[in-house]
């Protein structure tokens, strides 16, 4: 760490963020539905006059070429190891994840180890011919700026992503975060900024119409979007407009298939991370489980006897590893889904109610049984704390049934022997197929969606290529 990293508390980092007194929209604590701060509400003008300061600040960050930048990124990242418990209860407080367990400390962690891989991670040129007549190379050059819209349930980790490699290429952003979970990214962005050169990386904080102005802005050369696929399909469209090119992260209604014979108890737990991680607000979290006959009623009593008994509550008590809904659409989403799901026959194992003992959006950690595909909870992504388990007897019925849906974005296949399981993989319609687990992910191992789910690849140096333009340099071969 740079001895000039400057540590924060939670009321300077606030301070640093926040509209003036008297404007703006108050955030709520996501637990407790008390008011943490008021963030700015930023204007069409405020949106241009951003992507043009980022327009003027992009040559001169590629000028630098890519150890400077490396450097400057890496102390970026330190700068939020630096900090990096402050962004964390502001996280958990914003939207509503736990501090403990793979939630808002991991959370953090994450944003830095990300930045730092980007930041050492090498796009070499690729030699694509080289004989006596001809030799050719691919190179990858910056595109210029990237508009970045990122969603609220990983708000800080899902930025980074799109940050990260944008700015290793030699490329300005200018990001949008959610606006229910503006204040952690916007922090976030504050702490890297005070290593990183000016406008080079850049906040701005408004409402959806906000995002539809930047992925349409014609001096934006690139859009990194991750959010449903409601909206990445309004940003195809406007990318007629400005020719951009896309990345786009959408949403997903994962399946797992538990292979015949499985041990229910040695996958349980794992599994129950799989659905249950983030209090089930994940994009690639496992969202229906469709399990074998002969091991179906010990999956599901496995499943349950974790979600009973798993804390859930205010995110800053060190107890808890599950926490509310982060806002009150997604928790009525959620509460409709399994009453629906009740009436049509589905078996409430645990949980199916709200836990208003422990404030507005809290709704207790579900296990739902005897439910089959044309129910919505199995059909649509509920995105909360809920998993159906899916009986099935058949097992290509079982991957027909998980293929059904338009979305593909994670898949997992489970079995007692893993290269069983290995056998199947190819036979998932998705961007990932897990083994024995589901949603891991790592900063070198590309990661993006099939069908509805999206497409472009993100990580690793699959991500770094999908924020740069390739360019062609072709030349006389060895003969000269
Ligand atoms: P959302 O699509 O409602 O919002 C995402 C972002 O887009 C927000 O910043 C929002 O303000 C902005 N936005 C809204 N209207 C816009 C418009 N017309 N033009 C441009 N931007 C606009 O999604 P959400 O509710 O924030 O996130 C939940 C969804 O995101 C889920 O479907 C989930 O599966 C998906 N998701 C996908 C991934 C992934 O990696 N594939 C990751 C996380 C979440």
């Amino acid at each position: 760490m740079s001895d000039s990293t400057p540590v924060l508390d939670e009321a300077a980092l606030l301070a640093r963020i926040e509209a003036p007194a008297g404007t703006g929209r108050e955030i709520l604590d996501a637990a407790t539905r008390e008011v943490i701060g008021r963030v700015p509400v930023q204007s069409a003008d405020e949106l241009d006059e951003a992507v043009a300061r980022a327009k003027a600040a992009q040559p001169g960050w590629e000028a630098l070429g890519h150890e400077r930048r490396s450097e400057l990124l890496l102390l970026a990242a330190d700068a939020i190891d630096a900090n990096a418990e402050v962004l964390a209860r502001l996280l958990s407080r914003e939207q509503g994840k736990p501090l403990n367990g793979p939630n808002a400390r991991f959370e953090v962690g994450a944003c830095s180890a990300w930045l730092r891989t980007n930041a050492t991670t090498v796009l070499e040129p690729e030699v694509l011919v080289d004989d006596e007549n001809l030799h050719a190379e691919l190179v990858y050059k910056a595109v210029g700026v990237v508009g970045a819209i990122s969603p609220w349930n990983w708000p800080m980790m899902i930025s980074m992503w799109q940050i990260g490699p944008s700015l290793r290429m030699g490329n300005t952003v200018v990001l949008k975060p959610s606006s229910n979970t503006p204040l952690s990214v916007l922090a976030m962005i504050s702490i890297m900024n005070d290593v990183l050169p000016a406008d080079v990386l850049i906040g701005i904080a408004g409402p959806g119409s906000i995002g539809g102005r930047l992925a349409a802005h014609p001096d934006v050369a690139k859009v990194m979007f991750t959010g449903s696929t409601e909206v990445g399909r309004k940003i195809i469209e406007s990318s007629a407009g400005n020719l951009a090119r896309l990345t786009l992260e959408l949403g997903g209604n994962d399946a797992g298939i538990v292979l015949p014979g499985t041990d229910a108890k040695a996958i349980a737990e794992d599994l129950f991370w799989g659905a249950f991680i983030n209090t089930g607000q994940t994009c690639a979290a496992l969202k229906r489980l469709y399990v074998h006959d002969s091991v179906y009623d010990d999956v599901v009593d496995a499943l349950a006897e974790i979600a009973a008994n798993v804390p859930m509550g205010n995110g800053l008590d060190e107890d808890n590893v599950l926490g509310p809904l982060q806002n009150q659409d997604q928790f009525d989403i959620v509460k409709n889904l399994v009453e629906d799901a009740k009436a049509h026959g589905g078996r409430i194992v645990t949980g199916g109610e709200a836990a208003p003992e422990l404030g507005e959006l809290f709704y207790k950690a579900t296990i739902v049984a005897d439910v089959t595909d044309g129910v919505a909870l199995v059909d649509e992504e509920q995105f909360g704390p809920v998993l159906p388990v899916i009986r099935y007897s058949d097992v290509d019925d079982a991957f027909a049934r998980a293929n059904a849906a338009e979305v593909g974005l994670g898949s997992s296949v489970w079995a007692s022997d893993p290269d069983e399981a290995r056998r199947h993989a190819l036979r998932m319609q998705a961007g990932t197929v897990w083994i024995n687990s589901h949603g891991g992910l790592h900063p070198m191992v590309p990661f993006g969606g099939t069908k509805a789910s999206g497409y472009g690849m993100e990580f690793g140096v699959e991500g770094l290529k999908s924020v740069a333009a390739p360019q062609v340099v072709s030349g006389p071969g060895r003969k000269g």
